[in-house]
């Protein structure tokens, strides 16, 4: 199955343009999490967003899901790892599935932290951002893992049950516990390499590693995204949210200051009308 278009994020960016396409008719797939966004979530009391005057970001999210609800829209929870571009349609890549979709809206936030220099150019290529996608390709050799994420220290666990060494590098949170995994206090600075990355730095020295499994909550978006323009953390748009991609499409935080749910939402519903224009110029898949 190709989808109409698929929509990444499930904040009110990812929401907002899940409503207008479904209205529109489009077969789509929403990519996230069942709680729609942890800053959402975490948002005390909302005092800006027009009609709703005084609402706490849990009561948002019971209202935009009761939205989604009503419309019959499901959140599939899954975390994609890459978006790869064809002729004409794209390739999402979330966990060891691969998804089809003529078009994308990419809503996933905006990532906190830089990327280590060396991942953009490594990924692929002894660089993952999944765990589970890329874990079994390493049976037997030694893995970093630079545990930025909740589920981080899981996804290390997974790892050490298929391959000999995980080497794991804490940046938030617990850490895992194997008689194969070292847990490292050293904060990485670089990942190096020739053909493929083999050594990650950190302000300690420098280890040796088969790949380097970078496990942040949200990914860069030009390592998720291979030639997409940005600028910094944020991905380049017109007003009518259209990417240099054609038939890639981004809203909310990830186009750019300000962070703000008001212009989450509205970009999320102009990404979608221009995804529609733009299908209309496709034969139907
Ligand atoms: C504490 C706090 C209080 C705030 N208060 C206000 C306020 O009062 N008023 C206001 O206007 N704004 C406020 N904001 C800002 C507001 O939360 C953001 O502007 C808004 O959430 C942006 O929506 P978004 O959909 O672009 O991104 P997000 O809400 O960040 O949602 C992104 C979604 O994408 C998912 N995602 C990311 N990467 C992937 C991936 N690779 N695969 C699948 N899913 C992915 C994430 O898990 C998340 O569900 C506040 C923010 C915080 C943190």
């Amino acid at each position: 199955m190709r989808y109409d278009i698929a929509i990444i994020g499930s904040g009110p960016a990812g929401v907002s343009a899940a409503i207008t396409a479904k209205i529109r008719n489009k077969s789509i797939i929403l990519l996230g999490n069942k709680n729609l966004s942890d800053k959402l979530m975490k948002a005390h009391m909302i005092e800006n967003y027009p009609g709703l005057p005084h609402i706490t970001g849990e009561d948002f999210g019971k209202a935009l899901q009761a939205h989604l609800d009503n419309l019959g829209i499901e959140i599939t929870e899954k975390k994609v790892s890459a978006i790869y571009t064809f002729d004409d349609y794209f390739s999402i890549q979330a966990g060891t599935d691969f998804i089809e979709a003529t078009s994308v809206i990419y809503a996933g936030g905006v990532v906190q932290g830089k990327s280590l220099p060396g991942e953009e150019q490594f990924m692929g290529r002894g660089v993952s951002y999944c765990a589970t996608c890329d874990g079994t390709l390493y049976r037997g050799k030694t893995v970093a893992v630079i545990g930025a994420s909740d589920d981080a220290a899981e996804e290390a666990l997974y790892l050490s049950e298929i391959v000999d060494k995980v080497l794991y590098f804490p940046l938030n949170g617990s850490h895992p516990e194997a008689d194969n995994i070292t847990v490292y206090d050293e904060k990485p600075k670089e990942i190096k390499g020739g053909m493929k990355a083999d050594t990650l730095v950190t302000d300690k020295g420098e280890h040796s590693a088969d790949c380097i499994f970078v496990l942040r909550d949200a990914i860069a978006p030009g390592s998720l995204i291979p030639g997409v323009a940005t600028e910094g953390a944020h991905i380049t748009v017109n007003l009518q949210m259209e990417t240099n991609l054609p038939g890639l499409f981004a809203a909310g935080d990830i186009t750019g200051l300000p962070y703000q749910f008001a212009k989450a939402v509205g970009q999320g519903n102009v990404a979608t009308l221009s995804a529609v224009k733009y299908l209309a110029t496709k034969p139907k898949a």
